[in-house]
């Protein structure tokens, strides 16, 4: 044997391998991705925000036998219910053989993903146009929610607290509405400025009628007043209702397979329903577990986490009491024994923009689920690092069931950063580490993931639940 092809003998035993991820998977695999896949569009299409998210996931949940929750009553192994907080997060439990006694096993995800919300008093008119006023939702580059079509989402609660649910412009037949942008000829001075910059967030400003209502006398404002009308006439809301609702506009393309191929989805809210499928499925599919399991599917997360429905909210950590409790054991304690996969998706590299990624550490398309060591930014601020010692678990249970997987660190140490939901897992004394999918152009209004690596991911949760 020649120096070489020893050489390459110890490459193999002591290197990561070169080739891996689709590169060496399964035919049959990538079909059973494609098939997964398919379930997942419907899903995003119909999970645009939170609240319909929670409503998608309700539907699939309850199709699969969960039932409410209820406090105090015992469960038995295999039973599997879903608790709901204020129609924005939902949290799915399988009782497990041992229920909470050795801990639970806890997925997280975030169902909210960066848009453009409505103003408390959004409506004006302005030279015979009307308009919502809005501000942005989460992390966005503005101009690029500018001159495409976009639709309504949303609920708002009346005076006499009815609640009425709006959604304007997903079906084809119905309008759609538009932030418009300078035409590029008289766009020189704009065309200097930074690029965050060119856009104001104050004229993120959404047409909304151009039609003045037909009237005798010289009064102002005619073009918002038939707007008014038709919404008053469709929802029996009127100016004042904005204030108490929720509306939101997103992008009103539905996901496409993108490329010759069809080896990846395009779509708008990837980030996080990407994780928040394959967490759902999981919960779903996972038979009687050793251990209680719970998906959490959160919301908040692009704004921080804050707020009831968010992460940092107690809600969850109750819930946890609440099953613990009908075990006669302490919450707290349950807690502390607890392991969590916190879901959610990371840069991929991107050829086009390779200056900004360490190559080594960063996360590829068709490479399999990420796993995050630690998140954050410039000196692993405002993260949760994992310790070796779950790192070492959760690696050696993702090889053991050959499950695609490779690192990802978020860009280069000092190019920027970002955080997820994990250092508020870890806050209740949990074993917690990042873990999803890679996606190209995050938080855009189209966002890429590739078809195998959210099957990975699927996989990832199914394991870990056992
Ligand atoms: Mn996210
Ligand atoms: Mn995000």
């Amino acid at each position: 044997m020649d120096e070489k092809s020893k050489a390459k003998q110890l490459k193999e035993k002591l290197f990561i391998p070169a080739k891996k991820g689709i590169c060496i998977a399964k035919e049959k695999d990538i079909n059973k991705a494609d098939e997964f896949c398919e379930g997942y569009k419907k899903f995003l299409d119909n999970s645009p925000v939170e609240r319909e998210a929670v409503r998608y996931s309700l539907k699939l949940a309850k199709e699969n036998g969960f039932k409410e929750f209820e406090q105090d009553k015992k469960y038995n192994p295999g039973d599997k219910v879903y608790y709901i907080n204020r129609d924005k997060a939902i949290a799915l439990a399988v009782i497990g053989k041992n229920g909470t006694k050795n801990g639970v096993k806890l997925s997280i995800a975030h169902i909210d993903s960066p848009r453009v919300d409505l103003k408390p008093n959004p409506m004006y008119e302005d030279n015979n146009l009307a308009y919502f006023k809005t501000h942005y939702y989460g992390g966005i580059k503005k101009y690029q929610w500018t001159v495409m079509p976009l639709t309504l989402h949303g609920t708002v609660v009346k005076l006499d607290g009815t609640k009425v649910d709006i959604c304007v412009g997903d079906d084809e037949s119905e309008p759609c509405f538009c932030i418009t942008d300078l035409l590029p000829h008289l766009a020189r001075e704009q065309a200097t400025k930074k690029m965050s910059q060119a856009i104001d967030g104050e004229n993120l400003n959404v047409l909304i009628g151009s039609r003045p209502l037909k009237s005798e006398d010289d009064e102002s404002d005619l073009v918002k007043l038939n707007v008014m009308k038709i919404l008053n006439e469709k929802y029996g809301i009127c100016e004042g209702d904005f204030l108490s609702a929720e509306l939101c506009f997103v992008p009103a393309q539905k996901s496409r397979d993108v490329g010759f191929d069809r080896g990846l989805i395009g779509g708008y809210g990837h980030d996080d329903k990407v994780c928040a499928y394959p967490a759902l499925m999981a919960a779903i599919n996972c038979g009687v577990p050793e251990n209680t399991c719970i998906t959490y599917l959160t919301d908040k997360e692009e704004t921080g986490s804050d707020g009831n429905t968010g992460m940092q909210s107690d809600f969850l950590r109750y819930f946890v009491y609440d099953l613990a409790k009908a075990d006669g054991e302490e919450g707290y304690r349950v807690l502390s024994k607890s392991k969590c996969l916190s879901a959610d998706v990371n840069a991929a590299f991107d050829p086009i923009y390779a200056s900004v990624y360490e190559a080594k550490n960063a996360s590829y398309i068709n490479q399999g689920v990420i796993i995050s060591k630690y998140t954050g930014h410039g000196g692993k601020y405002d993260t949760s690092d994992a310790s070796a010692e779950y790192m070492g678990e959760i690696r050696s249970m993702l090889e053991n069931n050959n499950i695609t997987w490779q690192v990802g660190e978020l860009g280069k140490v000092d190019i920027g950063g970002g955080g997820t939901i994990a250092k508020y897992v870890a806050n209740m004394n949990v074993d917690v580490v990042d873990l999803g999918v890679p996606v190209l152009s995050m938080h855009a209004p189209f966002e890429l993931v590739s078809k195998f690596d959210v099957y990975e991911t699927y996989r990832a949760f199914l394991t870990f639940f056992g």
